[in-house]
């Protein structure tokens, strides 16, 4: 038997390993770079690579390669060895300092949103040390920082460690304000659940829209959905049992913290949830497993669907981000302390966070959007696109006295007087969680729930981390000017909550009224669709707040806004023309070779005896004509607003054309084909139903 701590982290570069291999000195100096950003001189990155490249040797890798994060929103990588030929005509294996610290895949292939014209197709990559080099079958992967030669971020982790670093700023600003001399750094943590489904190689094999878009676009509803509740939490399938146990093994070795795995609400549907980390190892850490689940599934005879939506009438896939902040000695500023100094720190940073959510409700919003999250979002099982802040009863009660002067009836009666007071002890009430909270406190964190499942979680957090760093900016601004820093604290915070109070609700947000409630009296922005959210990243404010956090530069952030767009626009016309596709390869033939047999079998019958009435076979090729009538109609209509979208001009009409056309034409086209599906004899449909699909029946 093979013991967990024997292998966890054994495919890692970590500091166990650096440690043992690094001379004092070189240890010390990378320890200094990772733990303090210092620069890192080449003579220690040669050390460095030396001893990367050895360990990696003795565990079986040939090749090195930069992990990078482009804009596409998976990962990529680019193989060399670290064969050189020596002169003898044997090779040894080399692998030097620069190699480590910078590479230099072509670029052009990546999307930049025109922020690297073709002709200077270079970008290059460069070595992140703060997320520890692993390896990949016989790779070496150093996870790396991709830009263009002007020095532009080209990729995810650039501006996600850029926001790390600007609310580390600001953060440390308030410590200092509290007194805190001794704090070095201030990081956010991350753990995302991630949730995915699980269905059979073969049947998956059989459905061409899984295999180009990962989600069905055809399907009618099974008779057994998710009725019943029954598989939430309900005993994991051996199959899926092996699986997991697989997938562990291997996210282990990666030092991957792994912990909690379980079924979802779904048929099929499946969670993980590692163990929190600094957020920009999170990022990696969920990249990496993302792309290991799909891996280990194809393994065991199952393909892993990360995809949003994959089935239409099925709960969709999330990942909730969970999210907090602390300081290098470990302490949760987002906890509440047990002195009436913590707790006015705590209701500092609570307030900051509350305040970020509202000034920048739309760009959490546009950190999530996606083709694919459009269509969980705004559901009766994901939190809707608008969002607000959930805080619980007994903490919104503490905002509330503290809002108002009034005293706070919890178990004592206390007066929220900060610096003075001490919180009441809150109850951390599991039961009365609120799951449709897209932003819910949890009692020392923040959950944030809208992140779409095969979404990289770096954008949520660049946004979030931006627009607490910016709060936070505004609150030090403030407050290292007061003459008298408690009543300053106490005005500013009152403040806070009386401007941004509209964020936080704790009803149901499913709820059609809260909608209402939301846009109409509060005054929130709503935003259904990708192409509604998105141009508001160019809106004044926020380009303001990320600029001036130095996130993006100006042209990155119109960079983002292209890409983003024309990502979206990419995807639904890849559906749109696979609908197509199968409507006219598959479904037509299908539906129509079952109405030949049948009015086969009502002249067979009628020849054998013209008394027999055939109703059945007479009224269901009626019906089953008229739907492939309809079919061929609507796939005109929709190959028609295909063209048409080829004289939109900017990507941003290209959007909104297929939002407000191209989707719907689509979803008609879904209508008559579903219908069909309940009324064609099984063995004619030529793909597997949801009922298949989900059930394996
Ligand atoms: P659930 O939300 O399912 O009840 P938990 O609250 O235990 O489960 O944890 C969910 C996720 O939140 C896990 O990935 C966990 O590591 C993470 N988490 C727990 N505490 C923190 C924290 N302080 N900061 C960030 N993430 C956290
Ligand atoms: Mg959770």
């Amino acid at each position: 038997m093979k013991h967990v701590s024997d292998y966890f982290g054994s495919l890692v570069f970590d500091d166990r390993v650096m440690k043992a291999r690094l001379s004092s000195e070189v240890y010390q100096s990378l320890k200094k770079t990772i733990d303090e950003g210092a620069k890192l001189d080449l003579s220690v990155a040669n050390a460095v690579a030396t001893a990367m490249k050895d360990w990696a040797i003795a565990n079986g890798a040939t090749h090195y390669t930069h992990w990078f994060q482009p804009l596409t929103g998976i990962t990529a990588e680019k193989h060399d060895s670290f064969i050189t030929p020596a002169p003898d005509g044997r090779v040894i294996m080399e692998f030097s300092g620069s190699e480590l610290i910078k590479g230099e895949p072509d670029a052009s292939s990546f999307p930049s949103g025109g922020l690297r014209a073709t002709f200077e197709a270079r970008g290059y990559t460069a070595w992140d040390p703060t997320s520890y080099a692993f390896i990949k079958g016989k790779t070496l992967c150093i996870p790396t920082a991709f830009c263009s030669y002007a020095g532009e971020a080209l990729d995810k982790k650039t501006p996600l460690l850029r926001s790390m670093e600007a609310l580390n700023r600001q953060a440390l600003r308030i410590l200092r304000l509290f007194g805190n001399d001794h704090v070095k750094c201030v990081r956010t943590s991350v753990g995302p659940e991630q949730e995915y489904f699980l269905v059979d190689r073969e049947m998956y094999e059989k459905r061409r829209d899984l295999i180009f878009t990962g989600r069905t676009l055809f399907g009618a509803k099974p008779p057994k959905g998710q009725e019943l509740d029954d598989h939430y939490f309900g005993a994991i399938k051996p199959t899926v049992a092996a699986f997991m146990e697989d997938l562990n093994e291997e996210l282990w070795k990666l030092g991957i913290l792994a912990k909690t795995e379980h079924n979802e609400v779904a048929p099929a549907q499946h969670e993980l949830a590692p163990i929190y980390t600094t957020t920009n190892i999170a990022t990696d850490h969920n990249q990496l497993t993302m792309e290991i689940m799909q891996k280990v599934a194809a393994r065991h005879g199952l393909v892993c669907l990360l995809h949003e939506k994959p089935f239409a009438g099925v709960n969709g896939s999330g990942k909730h981000n969970n999210w907090s902040i602390s300081t290098d000695e470990g302490v949760n500023l987002l906890s509440p302390g047990e002195t009436p100094h913590d707790n006015a720190q705590f209701l500092l940073f609570l307030c900051a966070v509350i305040k970020a959510v509202d000034d920048y409700q739309d760009l959490l919003r546009i950190s999530v959007a996606t083709a694919g999250n459009d269509l969980r979002l705004g559901a009766q099982e994901a939190p809707p696109a608008i969002v607000s802040i959930f805080l619980g009863d007994e903490l919104n009660a503490v905002l509330e006295s503290l809002e108002n002067d009034t005293p706070y009836c919890g178990v004592k009666k206390t007066k929220m007087k900060l610096g003075v007071d001490v919180l009441p002890k809150f109850t951390k009430d599991n039961t009365d969680r609120n799951r449709t909270s897209p932003f819910a406190f949890t009692g020392n964190k923040f959950e944030f729930r809208m992140v779409g499942s095969a979404d990289s979680i770096a954008c949520a957090n660049i946004m979030l981390n931006s627009a607490v760093a910016e709060s936070l900016r505004v609150y030090a601004d403030y407050l290292e000017q007061a003459p008298d820093f408690q009543s300053a604290l106490q005005e500013m915070l009152k403040n806070t909550i009386k401007e941004h109070k509209r964020i936080i609700f704790n009803g149901n947000g499913y709820d059609d009224a809260w909608i209402q409630e939301a846009t109409l009296k509060r005054g929130l922005s709503n935003y259904p669709s990708t192409p509604d959210c998105v141009p508001h990243i160019l809106d004044r404010k926020n380009v303001e707040l990320l600029t001036g956090q130095k996130i993006y530069t100006e042209p990155e952030l119109r960079a983002r806004y292209e890409i983003v767009l024309e990502n979206y626009c990419k995807s639904i016309v890849i559906e749109a023309n696979t609908m197509v596709d199968m409507a006219e390869k598959e479904i037509l033939p299908a539906i129509t070779a079952y109405a030949m047999e049948l009015a086969k079998t009502a002249a067979a019958k009628k020849v054998l005896n013209e008394q027999i009435t055939c109703a059945f076979e007479c009224e269901r090729v009626k019906t089953l004509s008229a739907l492939t009538d309809e079919i061929a109609l609507k796939i005109q209509e929709l190959k028609k607003s295909l063209i048409s979208l080829k004289s939109t001009e900017t990507v941003c009409e290209e959007s909104a054309f297929i939002r407000d056309q191209v989707l719907v034409k689509m979803r008609e086209l879904r209508v008559p084909c579903d219908e069909a599906e309940t009324i064609t004899a099984r063995k004619y449909w030529p793909f597997p139903t949801y009922g298949e699909l989900l059930f394996g029946v």
